[in-house]
């Protein structure tokens, strides 16, 4: 019988597997993607240091170390369902059901969609969907297209379909609706990017971008904002203008546009129409957590990690026995968050079985104090308040699952 069934082949769910093959557990990896990586993927920016991120490198070497473990990654295998039956976690899928010790889910995010007026053109795509045609699977998606939604993803993939050579005339806010919320809103999302500005192409937006965290100067900042808005790196970012309808008959031809005031209400006759062949919708990511709600895991709505989050403590336990989780599932956060807790998460696993004789406590606290560091050093910060997310799931395990969880293991280990 396999040991361990990792669900998701992404950075979090390929660490996780190495760590268990490493401790000698069987383990089998499956995704419904065609290829092993997940996000990373589609991801390709240059750090600080001047080095470039490349995902499609990043996931090859983690895929390669699995193999070369003898971790069974299966790809084309997509799970809609976990139940445990007489202590076995069963893992159903679409080629059939398997049958193992543990299971860590490590699933990622998905996108929150923003319905806007004319979205069901072609030529009409989410943000992410844009990144894997380009980066992926290397297809242009379009000659001159305009970004709806202003957020630190809708920016890293920006730069990459610059990269790729593809024109993006402008960037702009979404209407104000119950659907929008907070993107529609300059102020708010002015706010949340701050907390990326360092990333800014232009070292005039870093430099003024300083000024912007003091509130007063931020609201004037956000009243006397160009109408022609900000270039980067040549395309202008324009946060007082907000998509109306996309526009088109066959496809999409262009999307009507207003100005609107500082609070994102539109200003009546303002209207303008700019043309496009192509549209990417930015809303956001939230946790991609189904599988661990059929599972019967608890969760807890945490705004600051991106929405519900199945409960789990620092090392990537859940309440349920044998049932861990790691990565984007358990907040949005970058690839090398991910990978962090998918070695957490491995060692865990490790710690928890009974094939494993070696004390490895050392290593597991050593894993979960890599996490924070790893977080404290990261470049991109999908939510701005991520440690006091963390914070709170922390407190909410420690108060109402950690004794539970202990002595379920020192049970375990006959103590
Ligand atoms: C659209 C999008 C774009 C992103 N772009 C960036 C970026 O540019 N830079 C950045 O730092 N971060 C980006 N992220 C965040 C990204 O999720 C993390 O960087 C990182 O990849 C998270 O790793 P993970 O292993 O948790 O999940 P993922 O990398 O998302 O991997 C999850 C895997 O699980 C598989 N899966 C999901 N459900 C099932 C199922 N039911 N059955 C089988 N397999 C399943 C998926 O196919 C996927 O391969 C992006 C996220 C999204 C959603």
């Amino acid at each position: 019988m396999i040991d361990v069934i990792v669900i998701g082949a992404g950075p979090a769910g390929l660490s996780g597997a190495i760590e268990c093959a490493r401790y000698g557990l069987k383990v089998t990896v499956l995704d419904e993607f065609i290829k092993p990586g997940g996000r990373l993927l589609g991801q390709l920016h240059q750090e600080t240091s001047g080095n470039w991120w490349n995902g499609i490198k990043e996931s090859e070497e983690l895929h390669s170390k699995a193999t070369s473990l003898s971790v069974d990654v299966q790809c084309g295998v997509s799970v809609h369902n976990i139940e445990k039956v007489d202590g076995h976690w069963y893992v159903h899928t679409n080629k059939g059901t398997q049958l193992t010790s543990f299971v860590l889910i490590a699933t990622g995010a998905a996108e929150f969609p923003i319905p806007v007026p004319g979205w069901t053109l072609p030529g009409v795509m989410s943000i992410g969907a844009a990144q894997v045609m380009t980066n992926v699977h290397r297809v242009k998606v379009g000659k001159k297209g305009i970004i709806i939604g202003a957020n630190i993803l809708a920016f890293a993939i920006l730069t990459e379909l610059q990269l790729a050579g593809i024109h993006v005339d402008r960037v702009l806010l979404p209407e104000k609706s119950p659907f929008s919320q907070k993107a529609a809103i300059p102020q708010e999302v002015l706010k949340s990017l701050l907390h990326s500005a360092h990333l800014a192409p232009s070292r005039l937006l870093r430099f003024g971008s300083k000024f912007m965290n003091n509130e007063k100067l931020r609201r004037l900042g956000i009243r006397h904002y160009p109408k022609k808005g900000f270039k980067l790196n040549g395309t202008p970012f324009q946060l007082r203008k907000a998509a109306l309808e996309i526009v088109g008959v066959n496809d999409v031809e262009g999307v009507l546009v207003a100005d609107t005031d500082e609070e994102g209400n539109t200003i009546p006759g303002s209207e303008k129409f700019y043309e496009a062949d192509f549209v990417c919708i930015a809303g956001g990511l939230y946790p991609l957590a189904e599988l661990a709600a059929v599972a019967g895991c608890p969760f807890q709505f945490i705004p600051e990690l991106g929405g519900h989050v199945p409960v789990h403590s620092e090392k990537m336990e859940t309440p349920l026995e044998g049932l861990f989780v790691a990565g984007n599932i358990t907040g949005i956060e970058s690839a090398k968050i991910a990978m962090a807790q998918g070695t957490t998460a491995g060692i865990s696993i490790a710690n928890s079985s009974q094939k494993c004789s070696a004390n490895i406590d050392k290593e597991l606290q050593k894993a979960v104090h890599n996490v924070h560091n790893v977080r404290r050093g990261s470049l991109i910060h999908f939510n701005p308040d991520i440690e006091s997310g963390r914070k709170m799931l922390k407190d909410i395990w420690s108060s109402q699952y950690e004794i539970k969880s202990s002595k379920l293991n020192n049970l375990k280990k006959g103590s």
